[in-house]
């Protein structure tokens, strides 16, 4: 592994698991009830390390037999809280908020806890030129990226480090569009100058939003679609509710954060290409940072009129967007024959592997 954290350490500890007596654990925000409640279906023990004050929603909806209450999310990363983690046999399922709150350099270099999936792949989601490498390496169809703002000929969408979640994108069509936006940015004091060589500017794929959620089963080699959602996103969706007139006599720059989900399915015409896309990141995935994909992942993508699939982003690890099935998705039926959700997708992979003893091949 790629961090301080080696996987023979985890898997000496592992070893020394109570195998009868796992415990699936995770940080207590993000997709945490259906992971829980997925683990319980299978029939694991389950525990949730929660901040003070954020325990209803897990004592009402009833998901955790254990609970572990920490300060600060960060707090899990504490020798103490790894240690209870430890003596419960847990395995840590990752969420895009444990690795936000723990931090990645702390996931690579401090967390001596077994974590389902790839721990390495968590950097080459987080950083945008790694990501972007799986996917040109995968020859998956992304929007065309400009390389300075001169060249800018047609739309473009404006992104900026550490901006995820859409706060401070922006839309422009011409180079003195793009300026005349980055001054009224830095007026607000959204923006400093060293942040404006960072600008990532791509092409505007003007189309319908499908977030895609796989499912890679290491243990089989095969890559399962267990959903897709679109994104539900302040403030572009409220603006686009107000007639034309009134937008345009506003001075409103639209935000494109994300405050919710709506679950989807797309055209079955276009599966074909959302099954190929979900193949090569997979495989570019195993080729660049081995062994690859290892679990869920999600890529958002954007349907243009031509029936193109275009991936702008993707996740390595279990997305927002399947709090969407936490019961079950049309294609998780579909793959499953019965109720799926990406959580209990995860325990029934390692179950799967507990009894093929076969663990290391999921956990790192
Ligand atoms: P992200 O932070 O990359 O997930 O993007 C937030 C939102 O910005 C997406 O859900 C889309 O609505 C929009 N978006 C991102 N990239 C593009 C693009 N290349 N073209 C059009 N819209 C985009």
């Amino acid at each position: 592994m790629m961090g301080e954290v080696k996987k023979e350490d985890i898997l000496e500890i592992l070893k020394n698991y109570d195998k009868e007596n796992i415990t699936i654990a995770t940080l207590g925000s993000h997709t945490s009830l259906h992971i829980l409640r997925g683990a319980k279906d299978e029939g694991f023990r389950t525990a949730v390390v929660c901040e003070k004050g954020r325990e209803v929603p897990y004592q009402r909806f009833d998901v955790a037999d254990e609970y572990i209450i920490v300060d600060q999310f960060k707090d899990i990363v504490n020798e103490d809280v790894q240690q209870q983690l430890r003596d419960m046999n847990a395995i840590v399922v990752p969420h895009g908020s444990f690795v936000a709150y723990a931090g990645l350099d702390n996931v690579e270099d401090k967390f001596n806890v077994p974590m389902f999936g790839n721990r390495d792949i968590l950097r080459w989601e987080a950083e945008r030129d790694k990501e972007r490498q799986l996917l040109v390496d995968g020859e998956v169809r992304i929007p065309f990226k400009y390389d300075s703002p001169a060249d800018i000929d047609r739309p473009v969408m404006v992104k900026f480090p550490g901006a995820r979640g859409g706060r401070g994108y922006f839309v422009a069509s011409s180079p003195e569009e793009f300026d005349k936006k980055i001054d009224a940015m830095k007026e607000r004091g959204w923006l400093e100058d060293k942040d404006v060589a960072n600008a990532h500017i791509e092409e505007y794929v003007s189309g319908c939003n499908y977030c895609i959620h796989y499912f890679y089963s290491a243990l089989d080699d095969k890559v399962e679609v267990m959903g897709m959602d679109t994104r539900y996103e302040s403030s572009i969706d409220g603006y686009v509710r107000m007639p034309a007139k009134d937008q345009l006599d506003i001075d409103l720059s639209p935000s494109y954060v994300v405050t919710g989900n709506h679950p989807a399915v797309i055209r079955e015409s276009l599966l074909p290409q959302v099954f190929e896309m979900g193949d090569k990141l997979v495989e570019s995935a195993k080729k660049l940072v081995a062994p690859g994909m290892n679990g869920p992942f999600c890529m958002q993508t954007l349907v243009n009129d031509n029936l193109e699939v275009i991936c702008f982003e993707i996740s390595a690890r279990t997305d927002g967007g399947t709090n969407t099935f936490m019961d079950s998705s049309p294609y998780s039926y579909l793959t499953h024959g019965k109720p799926m959700s990406m959580g209990r997708r995860i325990s029934v992979e390692i179950k799967k592997a507990l009894e093929r003893d076969e663990l290391e091949k999921i956990i790192t």
